[in-house]
């Protein structure tokens, strides 16, 4: 699949630091995740070398910081203009090494560049204030400053916009950072990098740091421990999470983390059946159910349940599943062969308490898994605790609105949450009743640029996108000036 890129030159497959691309004593290996085909060989980072590319960012960040927001401005537009312009082959590399269907790739390109192109805008924009005096003889002033060098620690089920998400604001705010994508997917990662070297972003402002499974954990604990760098930004499993935040004790760096969603989805009585059905299917099935906001868990009301149930069980059942190189695949592989057991192992755990399978509940060839609908799914199944991140719905049954609140909040986790519901004070109340971050009503896709995605409890801290995703990258410093 990647021979047939228009730009070859995108396909980079050793790291970069401080502008030059860096071979190591050791390479890994990248795969299709549809054929199981080998991509390729990419650099498999040493701790040194990672530590010089902290210290690559932290010498390029004072004639970054020193540029007018206007001039940052102008280079991340240039860079988005490049993401866009190369859109196909960047959907094209990530349907080969990460499996969701072109359509989904050539999307996650859109929604990633638009992070660049809103805070390129918003590089013009770190506004500080004036606060009144409170004696005639002072003057006080809030201003904002860039942090430093920052981390982002990135997973493979977003490969590009997941970078974007947590570099542009970055860079727009003055900051230079040190990007380690996931292992999986290190190939869209240096494509999206080769493009901010054309786009003029001077050397070391961005270095990506390729590693294995095991040699990002090492790097990973330097990126942690390190006191050059002043924040990382994570996002993955809420059980990486845990070991990133301790590691980053002893510096008390700032941290932002993006973690596991276990999402309730909600179909009240008062809904638009059909729109339910299709907001599920968009919120469940996308990427193969592997986004930490897909509907995990659907809560139906008693009276609608079997319509619900069956309309939607019909249209899972007529899914293409697939290449994600071919025409109208809606469904492609999962990442590795154990996502596939988990997937596998909730869906026995279901139907050995009493779960009807619908459709699917087994495995296909290679790592496809046939989508699955589970009806009469109940609290005590791991379906209802546990993130599935796979192409699995179980669909719980509920009586009252109070009981699906309750049911809805019974999780550690508070990223998203869905309901249907066309009766005005429903969908205030329970919108305010429900403890997550986001909350999508008569919508089952909610992520765009200029709104700030992230999570309470335990999945995660801080927001990325909107202006609350720069401020991120910002401190504030109070001045005091005397003597007036
Ligand atoms: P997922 O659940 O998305 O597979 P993980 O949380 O396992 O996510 O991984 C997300 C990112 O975190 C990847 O870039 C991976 O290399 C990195 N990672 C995993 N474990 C560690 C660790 N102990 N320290 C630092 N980085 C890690």
């Amino acid at each position: 699949p990647l021979s047939l890129l228009q730009d070859p030159s995108l396909l980079q497959t050793d790291a970069l630091i401080n502008g030059q691309w860096e071979t190591a004593a050791s390479r890994f290996a990248v795969h299709d995740p549809a054929t199981g085909q080998h991509l390729a060989d990419v650099a498999n980072l040493s701790v040194a070398q990672a530590q010089q590319a902290i210290d690559a960012a932290n010498a390029a960040w004072p004639a970054w910081r020193n540029l007018t927001g206007k001039q940052r401005h102008a280079l991340l537009l240039r860079w988005f203009q490049l993401l866009t312009q190369h859109q196909e082959d960047l959907a094209r590399i990530m349907t080969a090494e990460q499996g969701k269907p072109l359509a989904e790739t050539r999307g996650e390109v859109a929604y990633g560049a638009s992070f660049v192109e809103w805070y390129a805008e918003e590089a013009k924009r770190g506004n500080g204030e004036t606060l009144p005096q409170f004696d005639n003889n002072r003057r006080l002033l809030v201003i904002k400053q860039p942090i430093g060098v920052c981390a982002a620690i990135t997973p493979w089920n977003f490969p590009l916009a997941m970078i974007t998400r947590k570099v542009a604001p970055a860079l727009a705010a003055g900051c230079t950072v040190v990007i380690k994508p996931a292992e999986l997917t290190p190939l869209t990662a240096l494509a999206v990098a080769e493009l901010a070297q054309r786009a003029g972003i001077p050397a070391g402002v961005v270095n990506v740091l390729t590693a294995d499974s095991e040699q990002s954990i090492a790097i990973g604990k330097l990126l942690c421990e390190s006191d050059i760098v002043r924040h990382l930004s994570f996002t993955g499993s809420t059980e990486v999470g845990r070991i990133l935040m301790a590691q980053c004790a002893p510096t008390v760096k700032k941290l932002a983390l993006e973690l596991g969603g276990n999402a309730p989805f909600i179909v009240f009585d008062d809904a638009d059946i059909d729109s339910a059905v299709e907001g599920a299917i968009a919120s469940k099935y996308r990427n193969a159910g592997q986004t930490c906001v897909c509907a995990n868990r659907l809560y139906v009301q008693d009276s609608v349940y079997d319509a619900f149930v069956e309309k939607f069980a019909a249209r899972v059942a007529a899914f293409k599943v697939g290449n994600g190189f071919e025409d109208g695949v809606v469904q492609g592989p999962l990442i590795e062969p154990a996502a596939l057991d988990k997937v596998q192992s909730h869906v026995d755990d279901a139907v050995a308490k009493g779960g009807k399978v619908l459709t699917g509940g087994q495995r296909l060839h290679g790592q496809f898994f046939a989508p699955t609908v589970i009806a009469e799914a109940t609290a005590d199944m791991k379906v209802a605790r546990e993130e599935t991140f796979g192409p699995l719905a179980p669909v719980f049954r509920f009586h009252t609105e109070a009981e699906a609140i309750a049911a809805a909040n019974a999780t550690e986790f508070g990223l998203a949450s869905y309901f249907y519901s066309r009766d005005v004070g429903r969908i205030f109340r329970v919108g305010e009743a429900l403890e997550y971050g986001m909350v999508g009503i008569n919508v089952g896709i909610i992520a765009t640029e200029h709104v700030p995605f992230g999570g309470v409890k335990q999945s995660g801290l801080g927001r990325e996108g909107s202006r609350h995703g720069m401020d991120e990258y910002l401190e504030i410093k109070y001045l005091c000036v005397g003597d007036i």
